[in-house]
């Protein structure tokens, strides 16, 4: 956990059973419209990785997006999207994973980065692991290194972050 964990955590809002019963959806809207909430949050992930030597920051679809394009500005990284299926216009590579019902996929542009490059991938929430997971294994099985993966939010409740560490990969996480 970050130094502003609990901080950022308290500017977190939890809307019961949505988008359906029995979730509790963690939204981060009320800590992106705090600007001083916003740039302690960016900062937690720039104070953990400035001296990682990152080349890139991978960033999942869609709210990975908020937090990986100013890290990646930041760090003087490379930015890169991991986009839902069908949304990428070039060559793309796919990884799926299974859903509670059925199955999902994460894209990647084939020529995204280079062999070799040190990466970080992004994204809001941690809940099942098997989109961080996925992610993960497309940059691995595309050519890349995946430094660390890193999240705003873990619920560890749901084992997702025990799931990523046992298939090898580091998980940093600004609160659980
Ligand atoms: P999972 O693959 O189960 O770890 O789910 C993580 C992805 O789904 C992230 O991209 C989150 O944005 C989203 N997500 C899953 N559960 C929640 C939740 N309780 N609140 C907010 N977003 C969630």
């Amino acid at each position: 956990m970050s130094i502003y964990g609990d901080y950022i955590k308290s500017v977190i809002r939890t809307v019961p059973d949505w988008p359906q019963p029995g979730v509790n959806f963690r939204d981060i809207t009320p800590l992106l419209q705090n600007s001083a909430a916003f740039r302690k949050l960016i900062d937690s992930f720039v104070h953990r990785y400035q001296e990682m030597r990152l080349d890139t920051i991978a960033a999942i679809d869609a709210r990975g997006f908020i937090i990986g394009a100013p890290l990646a500005y930041e760090l003087n990284c490379s930015f890169v999207p991991v986009r839902k299926k069908g949304k990428l216009p070039f060559k793309t590579l796919s990884e799926t994973y299974k859903l509670e019902y059925g199955e999902s996929a994460v894209e990647l542009h084939a020529d995204a980065f280079e062999r070799g490059a040190r990466i970080l991938v992004v994204d809001d929430l941690v809940a099942t692991g098997g989109t961080m997971l996925a992610a993960a294994k497309l940059i691995r099985r595309s050519g890349g290194e995946v430094v660390e993966t890193a999240t705003i939010i873990d619920l560890p409740e749901l084992g997702g972050s025990q799931k990523i560490r046992d298939d090898g990969y580091d998980l940093f996480a600004v609160c659980s």
